[in-house]
């Protein structure tokens, strides 16, 4: 067990790492992040930050020496570092989870393995595996394999030849096609699980994207049927179980003809469970902390229901004639119940995340309402 005021390390510095920080420090221990880039949100409060690649051999080297533990934030860190570190110091969740989270044909090459319902989908790695698809993949989307966030990386296509335009565009560099499904709605299992193998869920949140960002998330999610929460349960336990998971993870899925379909695994806590902070006893990064350092987990409970969305660097460019803007944060304060979290981000760019907020409510049944209510204060 890792007991505070030990230090603890973190590979990537964007606003998961930022909330990593201040979840550790509040339980007392201190924070070095990992990120090359100068301006990190999590940089900027954590007790070091170390500016550098993250295959940098000295700065894992340091790193190795000044930490007792270290875990991410980013699935694109190097699974390579990971393991380089795991030979020095423990790494949670593994090199091996974050590698087959990290590339979308190795997540459906897993989720094929353990019989874990997914769209159809199809691994691309040259024009001959789009000549050969079946008519039946589309209307598809083709997703770069790896590196892509935020729906980046990815384009709906038709047909053969609207993939095999795509898959030139992406470079040829492997790619999944997969079947576009039309959705029901989507939800996602955010959970926590430690190295005893004890697994805390958080309240399922229902997902809402806009141009494949997130946009909204309720928790517990209102759609979602009794049978099918116990059902995403069962299957986010398996894929941590299989993959001797330790840390916060989530599992998107869609629900899809009234049926439960993976989408994706995110090795690190998620943008849709940011409503833990203001609305569970225990936040999703509490828990990651609580797991690196082996530590019993939190309740995660929720003592209310919650709305958190999304505040887009967009909203710094409404205007009518194109000049920025701030927002206005005194009218969305003007919610009682709202938390406003911002990032602490310089540069505004359209589709950056810049913070969130969370109202609080008993009532989330009209969250739609409530949501659109708090948009307009912003940009009153
Ligand atoms: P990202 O890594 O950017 O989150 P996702 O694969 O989760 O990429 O896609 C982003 C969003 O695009 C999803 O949450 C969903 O709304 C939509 N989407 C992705 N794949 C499909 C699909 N096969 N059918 C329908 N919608 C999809
Ligand atoms: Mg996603």
């Amino acid at each position: 067990m890792i007991l505070p005021p030990a230090t603890i390390g973190v590979l990537g510095g964007g606003q998961l790492g930022r909330y990593f920080v201040l979840a550790a420090h509040k339980l007392g221990y201190r924070v070095l992040v990992l990120d090359p880039d100068k301006q990190s949100v999590a940089g900027q409060i954590a007790d070091e930050h170390i500016i550098a690649a993250y295959d940098d051999v000295n700065a894992l080297n340091y790193m190795a020496t000044a930490c007792s533990a270290v875990t991410t934030e980013f699935e694109n860190i190097p699974a390579d570092t990971l393991d380089y570190l795991a030979g020095h110091i423990p790494v949670r969740p593994s090199a091996a989870a974050v590698r087959i989270c990290q590339n979308r044909s190795r997540e459906k090459s897993f989720l094929q393995a353990h019989d874990i319902p997914h769209a159809a989908s199809l691994n691309i790695t040259g024009e001959q595996d789009i000549l050969m698809s079946p008519a039946s993949i589309y209307p598809g989307i083709i997703k770069l394999a790896s590196s892509g966030y935020d729906g980046k990386g990815q384009q709906i296509v038709e047909n053969k030849s609207e993939a095999l335009a795509a898959f030139n565009q992406f470079n040829s560099q492997p790619c999944v096609l997969e079947k576009k499904l039309e959705l029901d709605y989507e939800v996602s299992v955010v959970l926590a699980r430690n190295e005893d193998g004890n697994t805390a869920f958080f309240p399922i949140a229902q997902n809402v994207h806009k141009h494949g960002i997130l946009d909204v998330s309720v928790m517990p999610a209102p759609a979602l049927p009794e049978h099918l929460r116990i059902e995403a349960e069962g299957i986010a336990r398996l894929i941590a179980g299989k993959m001797d998971y330790i840390g916060t993870m989530a599992v998107e899925f869609f629900v899809a003809g009234g049926q439960l379909l993976v989408n994706e695994i995110a090795p690190r806590p998620h943008n849709s469970g940011h409503a833990t902070i203001d609305a569970c006893y225990t936040s999703q990064f509490e828990q990651q902390v609580r797991a690196l350092c082996g530590l019993p987990l939190g309740d995660s409970r929720a003592h209310s229901s919650a709305i958190m969305i999304n505040i887009l660097g967009d909203h710094w460019y409404q205007g009518s004639d194109g000049q920025t803007k701030i927002p206005d944060w005194q009218a969305l304060l003007s919610i009682p119940a709202l938390k406003l979290h911002l990032y602490g981000k310089e540069e505004p760019r359209p589709g950056r995340k810049m913070g969130h907020f969370t109202i609080l409510t008993e009532q989330s049944g009209n969250w739609d309402l409530m949501a659109a209510n708090a948009r307009q204060k912003l940009s009153a």
